[in-house]
């Protein structure tokens, strides 16, 4: 008999059907079974489940876990849903979902510097005007959150050229990186920016970081880029300060609810771009060979994969 491993998700259909294909074809010494096929036997039996925006009472009735495998990198919701989970987190680590997002970085900052948006406007109104570029190494990109994702990022947007300024929670060396940390590190980093990259973990220190202190430390001519959550920008205070020309632009990917309501005043500004929360997909090929290493390596080998820290969040 194969081990049974729960698959607990809330996706829809076919995006359930995709993530049972990749994980049966990684996994085929065990037997993935989604959460409403399994038997009162096989819920209390499982020790680790792999998890994709999991319904909290179904995860809650999985009573015996020790460990769950969850398939997205931020796992913010997870934490929020479950706050106080018996289990370990397990999130998604994946250099080719760090790859993504920094192509994703990458391009957006070169729309902000290109002057894409601004193009895209005079375009529609007809209006032929050259603006002056500033070299990409006289571009201030200051990335917050140097894991993962915002280091891929830093080094990606080094090598092409631009100057790039990283700030975590602890003192960190990066070759061709000014790294900065702690509060008064924010205050500077924040000084200088032309284009704030936000990649941080929303956690009850990040909460609402980027506040309306923390925003007026911007020149009016930085734009900011959050490929995070919302709730880490002040979103209101970024939309007043864009209305009134104290911030430049905005490309905002993630909400605090998700779509974005068609009522939400951030759709209107020319100089804010939506995105529907597309900067860094996890990769289900890729994501489904790690989950299978991690299940395999803990009942064959005992070893435990690296958890989260719940009580930093992250
Ligand atoms: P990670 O590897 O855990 O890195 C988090 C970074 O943030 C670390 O450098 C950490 O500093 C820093 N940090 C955490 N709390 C801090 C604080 N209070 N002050 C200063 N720095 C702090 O996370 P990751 O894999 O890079 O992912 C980051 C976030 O990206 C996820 O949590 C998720 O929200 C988001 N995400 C978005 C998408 C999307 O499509 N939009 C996709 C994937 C992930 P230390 O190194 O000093 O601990």
């Amino acid at each position: 008999m194969k081990k049974i491993i729960p698959f607990v998700s809330d996706s829809n259909e076919d995006t359930i059907a995709l993530w049972l294909s990749y994980l049966g074809n990684k996994m085929t010494d065990y037997q993935i079974v989604l959460f409403e096929n399994l038997t009162l036997e096989q819920k209390l039996s499982a020790d680790v489940a792999i998890v994709a925006n999991p319904n909290p009472a179904d995860i809650a009735q999985l009573k015996n876990l020790i460990w769950v495998q969850s398939l997205w990198a931020g796992v913010e919701k997870l934490l929020q849903d479950v706050p106080d989970a018996s289990f370990d987190i397990v999130r998604m680590v994946d250099l080719s979902l760090a790859d993504t997002m920094a192509q994703s970085v990458l391009a957006w900052t070169l729309y902000l510097h290109k002057n894409m948006a601004l193009y895209k406007q005079q375009q529609d109104s007809k209006i032929w005007k050259q603006h002056r570029e500033v070299a990409p190494e006289d571009k201030n990109i200051a990335i917050l959150g140097l894991g993962n994702l915002g280091l891929a990022s830093a080094l990606k947007l080094k090598v092409n050229g631009f100057n790039v300024l990283g700030w975590g929670r602890s003192k960190k060396e990066i070759q061709g990186v000014t790294t900065y940390h702690g509060t008064l590190g924010l205050n500077q980093i924040l000084r200088v920016a032309d284009i704030v990259v936000c990649l941080l973990p929303l956690t009850p220190e990040t909460n609402n970081l980027l506040d309306k202190r923390k925003l007026d430390l911007l020149s009016s001519n930085a734009s900011i880029i959050n490929f995070a959550r919302a709730a880490i920008i002040d979103y209101k205070y970024l939309l007043e300060k864009i209305e009134n020309s104290e911030l430049s632009h905005a490309v905002l990917d993630v909400f605090d609810s998700e779509p974005l309501s068609e009522k939400s005043a951030l759709w209107a500004d020319p100089n804010i771009t939506i995105l529907p929360h597309i900067s860094a997909p996890t990769n289900m090929k890729s994501a489904a060979s790690i989950t299978a290493k991690h299940i395999n390596d803990f009942y064959t080998l005992g070893k435990k994969p690296k958890f989260i820290d719940k009580l930093k969040g992250y």
